[in-house]
């Protein structure tokens, strides 16, 4: 990716985004994290370049080496991957702008004592598989209202700001549509608690999610293609 792809790549992006999100409101602004998982920190400094300043990594070591490669560039990093309990340290030090994929009170309460032992805090979301796929990470929609009032109520450290999801993995667009439906109506539930994120929608699907009142969409492949 060069200086013409990257201003390509982000303008296609920021037109779509722009298409979708006026057809439900002026006022509903939707944030663009680019996820740089699959791309070099030459390609990340190339999309800040034409202005984009949010990225976002799965892993808590690619995390690191990034931020750190590009530390004297005013970025925020977004971490959305599967968080071990072995890393949490690790991501703590990092100070992350936002984790997306907190998917149980457990690991909720766990890295609310390591941010304790450290006075630290950190905002997160709650992931919740609303695709009920075997393979995504989440807290069932059931009880995703539940959880979230728990994790406000025993984890003093963390600050909630709302919800994630990973569009339900088929062609048909019925399907994914009505996993993004199942999200938004948990996070409108939860507004009333502070929640302030609304995070789905990835390349192949985020003008759908935005339809269905995403107001931050992650995205990899298109913005960092060639
Ligand atoms: C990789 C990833 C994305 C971006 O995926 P693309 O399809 O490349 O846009 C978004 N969210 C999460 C959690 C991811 O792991």
């Amino acid at each position: 990716m060069n200086k013409i792809t990257a201003t390509r790549n982000l303008n296609d992006v920021i037109t779509r985004v722009e298409g979708a999100r006026l057809k439900i409101s002026e006022h509903h602004i939707v944030k663009i994290i680019g996820i740089s998982k699959y791309s070099t920190s030459k390609e990340v400094e190339e999309l800040y370049n034409v202005g984009q300043r949010a990225f976002g990594e799965n892993k808590v070591q690619d995390l690191k080496t990034k931020a750190e490669e590009l530390e004297e560039l005013p970025l925020e990093w977004h971490f959305v991957g599967t968080l071990q309990k072995n890393k949490i340290n690790n991501l703590i030090d990092l100070s992350p702008t936002l984790v997306h994929s907190i998917d149980s009170l457990e690991l909720a309460q766990e890295l609310n004592k390591k941010l304790e032992a450290k006075n630290k805090k950190l905002s997160i979301l709650l992931q919740i598989n609303s695709a009920y796929e075997e393979t995504k990470s989440g807290v069932m929609p059931e009880v995703a209202v539940e959880i979230y009032k728990q994790i406000l109520d025993t984890c003093p450290n963390l600050r909630l700001k709302g919800v994630m999801s990973i569009g339900a993995h088929v062609n048909d667009e019925k399907i994914i549509k009505d996993s993004f439906k199942t999200t938004k109506k948990i996070y409108d539930k939860l507004v009333p608690f502070g929640a302030k994120y609304c995070s789905m929608g990835m390349s192949s699907d985020y003008e759908l999610a935005i339809a269905c009142g995403s107001n931050m969409i992650r995205i990899g492949s298109t913005l960092f293609k060639d």
